[in-house]
C-alpha cells in the first residue's frame, strides 16, 4: 500500500499535488512519502510480534537519502551499511551506533577503523581473510569487534541473476560447509568477539521457500556452533522480501506471511533476530516524476520521450525491471507507446509496447515504485544534472537533495596545466 492517490483528477503524494512539486522544483524529481515508509516499518514490526526486541536494520543502499534514513531512525530502525560512506550517512542521520550492522565483501581497514571507533552492533564478515584483517585492526586500536559470519547457504533465490546472492557460485558469504572452521579460527583471533550468524540470499524474492530453506540451514548451524562452544546471541536473517511492481502479476508474499514464517522457523533459536529490509520499506514509498518532452513516431508504436532517463532510474536497463507508468492528471483514454529517455543508448528504454494513460507533450507522468535502488543508483551520464529528491509528510514537503546542476558538474573537473587553457571564461577559474 502507498500514499500516492488521485484526488480530483490529480495525483497526490499524501496531501501534496505532484504537479505543485514539479512546478516548484522542475522535473525529473523523485518524490517520497513519509507515511508510506513508516507504514511499511510498522507492518513489518507487527508481523514479528511477539519476538523479543528484533533489530530491524534498514538497508541504507536501497535509498541513502539523509531524510529517508532520519525518518526511519525516528521510527526506531537501525541501519545495515555496506561502506564507510553509508556508515557515516547513517550516523549523520541519527542512527544509534548500537543499531548498525556493517555488511559487504570488501570492507577496507579504513572502513573497519571508522566503525570500530564510532561503534556498531556487529560486522557481518564474508571471509576468513576479512576476519584476519579485522582482528589486526581491532587489536591495533585496542578494541573488540563484535562479529558474525555471513553464511552462503547455497540456495537458489529464484530472483533476477544480478540480485541473487546466496548460491554457491556467488561472491557472497562463507560456504556453509566451511563455517564451523571459520568460527573456530575467528574465536581464536584476538580483538574479535563472535556473537552471531548472518544470511542474505538476494533481493526482490517473490517466494518464501528459498528464504525458509536458508533460515533452516542457519538454525542447524547455530546449534552446531553452540555445541562447539561458541556463544551465538544474534541471528541476522538479511532482507530481500519482494514488493509488488506490476499490479497484474501475482503479489509477492505479504510481510505478515514473511513474519509468520520467521517466527515459526527462528522463534525458538534463543537469539536476537535481525532483519535488513531495504526495498520492502522504501520501494513503494517513492515515485520518479517526469514530463513528456515529445512524441516521436515509431515503427510499431510511438516513442514517448520523457525528461527522465536511465541515468535517473537505472533499474529497467540493469534488471529489465518493470515500473508502472501513469499520468499525473489523466486526460482519459489509453494508448500503446514505448517510453524512452533522452540518453544516447538503446538501453534507455523504460517500457516497450506499454498500454498506458494517453498523454501529450508537456504532461507529467510518474514511474511508480521508485523509492528503492532508484535515486540511489542515479548518475550524471550524458552530463545530465543529478536528479533532486523531495520528501512529503502530510501537507508538508521539502527538497531533501537539491538538483546538482551542470555548473557544479563542470566545476568539479579541472584541466591540467599542460593542456591549452580555455579561450574564454567558460573554464574553471583559478
Ligand atoms: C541489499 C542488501 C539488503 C537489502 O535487500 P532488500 O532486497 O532491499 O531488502 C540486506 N542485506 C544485505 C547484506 C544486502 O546486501
Amino acid at each position: 500500500m502507498d500514499h500516492f492517490e488521485l484526488r480530483q483528477g490529480s495525483l497526490h503524494c499524501e496531501e501534496v499535488p505532484l504537479a505543485a512539486i514539479a512546478d516548484a522544483v522542475g522535473t525529473p524529481v523523485y518524490v517520497y512519502s513519509s507515511a508510506t515508509m513508516l507504514r511499511h516499518a510498522d507492518v513489518l514490526r507487527a508481523a514479528l510480534e511477539p519476538l523479543p526486541d528484533p533489530l530491524i536494520a534498514y538497508a541504507v543502499k536501497a535509498n541513502p537519502n539523509a531524510a529517508v534514513i532520519a525518518t526511519l531512525a525516528g521510527a526506531g530502525l537501525g541501519a545495515d551499511v555496506v561502506s564507510g560512506g553509508e556508515y557515516r550517512r547513517a550516523r549523520a542521520a541519527g542512527v544509534a551506533a548500537e543499531k548498525i550492522v556493517f555488511s559487504g565483501v570488501g570492507k577496507t581497514a579504513e572502513e573497519m577503523t571508522l566503525a570500530l571507533e564510532g561503534g556498531l552492533f556487529q560486522f557481518n564478515l564474508e571471509s576468513l581473510a576479512e576476519a584476519e584483517m579485522l582482528s589486526e585492526v581491532a587489536t591495533r586500536l585496542g578494541r573488540t569487534a563484535p562479529v558474525a559470519f555471513r553464511i552462503n547457504p547455497d540456495v537458489l533465490a529464484g530472483t533476477h541473476a544480478k540480485i541473487s546472492t546466496g548460491a554457491a557460485d556467488n561472491k557472497f558469504g562463507v560456504p556453509i560447509a566451511d563455517a564451523p572452521a571459520a568460527y573456530a579460527r575467528a574465536a581464536a583471533l584476538p580483538g574479535l568477539e563472535v556473537q552471531g550468524v548472518a544470511v542474505h540470499i538476494g533481493s526482490q524474492l517473490t517466494d518464501l521457500a528459498p528464504l525458509e530453506q536458508a533460515f533452516f540451514k542457519v538454525g542447524a548451524l547455530i546449534a552446531e556452533l553452540r555445541a562447539a562452544g561458541h556463544t551465538i546471541r544474534a541471528a541476522d536473517l538479511g532482507g530481500g522480501l519482494g514488493i509488488p511492481y506490476d499490479p497484474s502479476a501475482p503479489p509477492p508474499p505479504s510481510p505478515e506471511a514473511y513474519g509468520a514464517m520467521i517466527r515459526r522457523v527462528a522463534g525458538g533459536w534463543d537469539a536476537r533476530l535481525l532483519l535488513e529490509p531495504g526495498r520492502l520499506i522504501v520501494g513503494n514509498a517513492g515515485v520518479l516524476l517526469t514530463r513528456v518532452i515529445r512524441v516521436k513516431p515509431g515503427a510499431r508504436h510511438p516513442f514517448l520521450v520523457v525528461d527522465a532517463a536511465m541515468n535517473d532510474l537505472m533499474r529497467p536497463a540493469l534488471y529489465d525491471a518493470w515500473h508502472a507508468i501513469d499520468a499525473v492528471s489523466p486526460r482519459g483514454g489509453r494508448e500503446t507507446v514505448n517510453v524512452v529517455g533522452p540518453v544516447c543508448e538503446t538501453g534507455d528504454t523504460f517500457a516497450t509496447a506499454r498500454d498506458m494513460d494517453r498523454t501529450q507533450p508537456g504532461d507529467l507522468v510518474v514511474f511508480r515504485t521508485a523509492g528503492a535502488y532508484a535515486a540511489a543508483m542515479s548518475s550524471t551520464y550524458n552530463s545530465r544534472p543529478l536528479t533532486p529528491e523531495v520528501l512529503v509528510d502530510g501537507p508538508r514537503w521539502a527538497v531533501v537533495r537539491e538538483r546538482v546542476d551542470i555548473e557544479r558538474l563542470i566545476a568539479g573537473d579541472s584541466i591540467p596545466d599542460w593542456l591549452p587553457r580555455p579561450p574564454c571564461n567558460t573554464g574553471p577559474s583559478r
